[in-house]
């Protein structure tokens, strides 16, 4: 074996950067190789505006956003609370007054969203205390 000659070497030499060019390439595009997956989530609760439900996509292939609720406000509706929604406002309320709209979820305007709140803090959240007093061992 006398090894490859000057005219091999000066070819090889001569493919080198188209070579380089396509391993480039090969990583970019992920031909044979794939592409790293992401978590990309593909609902965005209408209630509280989170993202949920999270899927393993192709990273730069998001699907868009599909409008939904999410397991935390679902389970708070199932509960009997009314959704009270104002422009970026969102308040979950229990009252006998709203058992008509439970599980229901209510648009209302800042204004009134003000004014429920403040109504709620008056007049209803005493009905509740009760119930939202946490659950501990007793002293
Ligand atoms: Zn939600």
């Amino acid at each position: 074996m006398s090894g490859p000659s000057p005219e091999f070497l000066r070819h090889m030499k001569g493919m080198l950067p188209s070579f380089i060019k396509g391993i480039a390439e090969k990583v970019a595009i992920g031909r044979g190789i794939k592409a790293p997956k992401r978590l990309s989530p593909k609902k965005v609760c209408t209630l509280c505006t989170k993202l949920f439900d999270k899927v393993e996509v192709d990273a730069g292939k998001e699907p868009p956003l599909e409008m939904g609720r999410c397991p935390e406000c679902e389970e708070k509706l199932k509960d009997g609370f009314v959704a009270v929604v104002a422009p970026n406002k969102l308040a979950f309320v229990k009252s006998e007054r709203l058992k008509d709209l439970a599980g229901n979820t209510v648009q209302v305007s800042a204004e009134n969203f003000l004014r429920i709140q403040q109504e709620y803090l008056n007049n209803w959240a005493p009905e509740n205390a009760h119930a939202n007093k946490p659950a501990g061992p007793a002293r």
